[in-house]
C-alpha cells in the first residue's frame, strides 16, 4: 500500500444480511451465515508463522523479476500446495516504470473445491521494489525486505493453510497471495495492487466467495489494528464479527474503532463485489507514529527484528477462532 484517502462516494454497499441484523425488520431476507461457539478450535501455532516469515524474508527482497521474487515464487507455490486441495497460478506481465516489463504471479490455493458457500484469505506476497521512505534519498531505489510488508500477511495465512489440511472446515475456502501490491511509487495508486487488480478484473466465472479477509502489516511487536475505513464501509458485518472475536478472546491489538481509510488490496475486489476487508496496522503507514521503532514501514528497516510471535498469535487466535466458528446457511 497505500495512501489513505477519504471515503469516497464511488464506494457502493453489497450489505448481505448477517446474524448481527437485530434492528426491527427491515427488508431481511434469511441470514446467510452466522459465527456459533466452537470449543473444539484447532491451535495457531505462532512460531510456524514467524518462521515462515523468516523465511521469506530469508530469500531478500521479493520485488518484481528480482531473484528473491523467483525464489519466493517457488518456495510459496510449494508451501501452498502441501495443504491446499488445488493450486492455481495466475502468471500475468505488467509494463511498469519506464517500460519494465513485470513478471508477476498469484498464487491461489483452494480447500474443499466442491462447496458453493466460500470466503476468501488472502496477503500480497511481493516486497517494495523502493525504500522511498528513507530519510536519505540516495536509498530509495534499494528493494526492502519487507519482513512486515508482505511476509507477515503471507506467514500466517500459510499456517491457517497448514491447520485447514488437519482440520477441515464444510465450506469453501480460498487463499491468494497477490503479486505485486507494493510496486507503486508513493503518490501513483494506478501501480499498486497489481495482482489484486487483475484478479478481480477477471474473476472466474460464478466465482462470489462470500466475503474476504485481507492480513498486510499484521506482524509488529506493538501492532494496532482499528477497523479500517473502507472496510467498515463495504463489509461492516464482517469487521464487526472479527473485532467482537478479538474482544472475546483478549487479542488487545484489535482496538474497537473505526480507523482511517487506506488504498491496499482490498479495493479491487471490493469494487468487482467480492466484500473485502482488511486487518491492517494503519498507524504504521506513513512513518509517522511517536514511537520511532515503528517508523519504518516503506524503509529498510521493515525487518524481522521488528515482528512478534505474540502479535502474530494474537492475529492466528482471532483468525482460527473466525473461521471455525463460521457456519452458513443454506
Ligand atoms: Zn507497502
Amino acid at each position: 500500500m497505500k495512501k489513505i484517502l477519504f471515503f469516497s462516494p464511488l464506494l457502493f454497499l453489497f450489505l448481505f444480511n448477517s446474524c448481527k441484523n437485530e434492528e426491527p425488520e427491515q427488508k431481511v431476507s434469511k441470514p446467510l451465515y452466522t459465527l456459533k461457539d466452537n470449543q473444539q478450535l484447532p491451535r495457531f501455532d505462532a512460531a510456524n508463522a514467524y518462521a515462515q516469515i523468516e523465511k521469506q524474508v530469508s530469500f531478500g527482497s521479493r520485488n518484481p523479476n528480482s531473484k528473491g521474487h523467483a525464489t519466493g515464487l517457488a518456495y510459496l507455490q510449494n508451501e501452498l500446495k502441501k495443504y491446499a486441495d488445488e493450486i492455481q497460478l495466475q502468471p500475468f506481465s505488467y509494463t511498469g516504470y519506464n517500460g519494465e516489463k513485470l513478471d508477476l504471479t498469484n498464487i491461489i490455493g483452494k480447500f474443499n473445491t466442491a462447496a458453493k458457500s466460500r470466503i476468501l484469505l488472502t496477503a500480497h506476497w511481493d516486497s517494495r521494489p523502493w525504500a522511498d521512505q528513507e530519510k536519505d534519498s540516495a536509498k530509495h531505489k534499494i528493494p526492502i525486505l519487507g519482513a512486515n510488508d508482505g511476509a507477515s500477511g503471507v506467514g500466517v495465512l500459510l499456517e491457517i493453510a497448514r491447520i485447514l489440511k488437519i482440520q477441515k472446515v464444510d465450506y469453501g475456502v480460498d487463499i491468494i497471495f497477490f503479486d505485486g501490491e507494493d510496486y507503486g511509487r508513493h503518490d501513483d495508486l494506478s501501480n499498486f495492487c497489481l495482482g489484486s487488480k487483475y484478479f478481480s478484473s477477471r474473476l472466474p466465472a460464478n466465482y462470489s466467495p462470500m466475503f474476504a479477509v485481507l492480513l498486510d502489516l499484521v506482524g509488529d511487536k506493538e501492532a494496532v489494528f482499528m477497523k479500517e475505513g473502507y472496510s467498515y464501509q463495504f463489509a461492516p458485518d464482517v469487521v464487526n464479527m472479527v473485532w467482537g472475536l478479538a474482544a472475546r478472546s483478549g487479542a488487545t491489538q484489535f482496538v474497537n474503532q473505526v480507523g482511517p481509510a487506506i488504498y491496499d488490496d482490498h479495493i479491487p475486489l471490493n469494487q468487482a463485489g467480492i466484500r473485502t476487508i482488511d486487518i491492517i496496522d494503519i498507524d504504521l503507514v506513513g512513518g509517522q507514529t511517536p514511537n520511532k521503532r515503528r517508523n519504518y514501514w516503506h524503509t529498510l528497516n521493515d525487518t524481522m527484528e521488528n515482528i512478534s510471535k505474540e502479535t502474530l498469535q494474537s492475529v492466528g487466535d482471532v483468525l482460527v477462532n473466525f473461521i471455525y466458528s463460521l457456519q452458513f446457511y443454506n
